[in-house]
């Protein structure tokens, strides 16, 4: 009898299993470039109803978010260094292997040293050489990337894109920093003050060095409202970092010269937090009626004329032309992007955003073109900003559009929570959030003109 039930339940398991089978060689390919915040949540979505392959160039997901701090030292995150194991492990918590993120049923096709990669006119991404993978749907978010050290590059080679040499990379940033008398943050953007509120806390604490926070713009965080700007140059101030605004500077040497007063401002050591650029020059194409032909006599293009090459339209600094509705690239059927390539306003080159956005489009492919299903789901609605600011460990601002919601202690604490609950990709449904109240107060018209258009 027990015999007879065994063999009925290897059956059944068996059928199942061959049902699974043949429902996966039937499911459409989707072909996912970029495994950050967009690309990962995509292919979360997806697993199990789609055969989704991720193209990356790293081994790991990094906790963007967390780095600043990382990078400073600062508790609660430090970043490792050879004599600190705790640390070292606070650090690599940022760091997550990819193939634990995107769990089994989600292929990672890895980017090795000195490999391209190209997409093809005929559905196909090649990665390097030998590898091609055909797809029915693709999703570029490939992000962007930054300099300074703050955020890993995409451009590694074999041993830099293993978890380990980005937790040493972070470590020398760290030390970098601490051998420097006076330190130069240039960029008054929320990754600057972030990072300069917490290298001022450590050089508190080890007693020595100045930190100076360079910003062209008239206030710091000049795209939040004026309140949050007040309240974070009040934090810095207090922490002892010397805050300019108004100019830019030029570099010389170890000196920073204003270009309208000609203040000179010492810095043995420089962190760069201006200038992030989308990771698409793979996607330029010699010949694309989308790439300035002006590029390519000045020697800027990057790829050679590739006449099987998709030609992806890219606005004028790189980013990926997408409707605003369906986050479908323009002109192209079953080509999206998301997250930080795509084109849009600089206030939405969020984590958040790129996770919304990322959700939005699973939901898109999986309505499978049905009308009514389309109907229902409806054009991507953006959901409101909500944005924690760290300034250093214990401190920092919450806002939901224009209005600060929690401060100090509260917020530095929900920005805890918020890397404990993204790196492990809990929920946050983009079904909600679409629906909260976006609590942003209209700009003055002189505002709006002035503002760069998305697309
Ligand atoms: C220092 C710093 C602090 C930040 N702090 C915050 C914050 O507090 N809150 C917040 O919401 N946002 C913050 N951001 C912004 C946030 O990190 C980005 O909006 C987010 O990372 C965008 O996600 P993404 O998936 O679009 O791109 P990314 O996170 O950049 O991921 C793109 C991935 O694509 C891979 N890739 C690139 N090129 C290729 C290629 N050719 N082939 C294959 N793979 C490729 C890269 O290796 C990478 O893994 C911060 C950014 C920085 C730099």
């Amino acid at each position: 009898m027990a015999l007879a039930l065994a063999l009925v339940a290897a059956a059944a398991a068996a059928a199942a299993r061959r049902r699974g089978e043949n429902r996966r060689a039937s499911a459409k390919r989707t072909v996912i470039l970029g495994g950050g915040f967009a690309g990962s949540q995509i292919a979360r979505d997806l697993r199990g109803k789609r055969r989704v392959t991720v193209v990356e160039t790293k081994s790991y997901f990094e906790f963007v978010p967390g780095t600043p701090s990382a990078a400073a030292g600062a508790a609660p995150l430090r970043a490792a260094t050879r004599f600190n194991l705790r640390a070292n492990l606070r650090a690599r918590r940022l760091l997550v292997p990819l193939t634990k993120v995107l769990g089994r049923g989600v292929a990672v096709e890895r980017v090795r040293a000195g490999e391209a990669v190209r997409v093809t006119s005929e559905k196909t991404v090649r990665v390097g050489e030998g590898r091609t993978l055909e797809y029915d749907e693709l999703v570029v978010a490939v992000g962007s990337e930054y300099p300074s050290g703050l955020k890993a590059s995409c451009d590694p080679n074999e041993e830099d894109a293993e978890i380990g040499a980005r937790a040493r990379e972070m470590a020398r940033v760290r030390e970098t920093m601490d051998e420097g008398k006076s330190i130069v943050v240039v960029g008054g953007g929320v990754v600057g003050v972030e990072l300069a509120c917490e290298l001022a806390e450590r050089q508190k604490k080890r007693g020595g060095g100045t930190v100076n926070l360079l910003h062209s713009g008239p206030r710091l965080l000049d795209t939040l409202p004026e309140f949050v700007s007040e309240y974070a140059s009040k934090a810095l101030v207090s922490r002892g970092v010397r805050v300019y605004v108004g100019q830019t500077y030029d570099r010389e040497g170890d000196s920073f010269i204003g270009v309208m007063n000609k203040n000179v401002i010492q810095g043995d050591r420089v962190a760069w937090c201006v200038g992030s650029k989308p990771n698409t020059d793979f996607l330029r194409v010699k010949g694309s009626r989308f790439v300035d032909s002006q590029d390519y006599e000045d020697g800027e293009g990057s790829v050679d004329e590739d006449d099987d090459a998709l030609h992806v339209p890219l606005d004028i600094i790189g980013r990926v032309r997408v409707d605003d509705g369906t986050r479908q690239v323009i002109g192209l059927d079953d080509v999206y992007a998301v997250g930080d390539c795509a084109c849009k306003l600089p206030d939405q080159m969020l984590a958040s955003y790129a996770h919304w956005e990322a959700e939005y489009v699973a939901k898109r492919l999986l309505c499978e073109g049905d009308e009514n299903k389309l109907r229902r789901l409806g054009p991507y609605r953006l959901p409101p900003r909500l944005m924690a600011i760290s300034l250093g460990p214990f401190d920092g601002v919450v806002l939901w559009g224009d209005r600060v919601v929690l401060r100090r202690w509260f917020a530095a604490c929900l920005k805890a929570l918020v890397q404990f609950w993204f790196i492990r990709f809990l929920p946050a449904p983009y079904a909600v959030a679409k629906r909260l109240p976006s609590l942003r107060t209209k700009p003055p018209a002189s505002l709006i003109l002035r503002r760069p258009l998305a697309n």
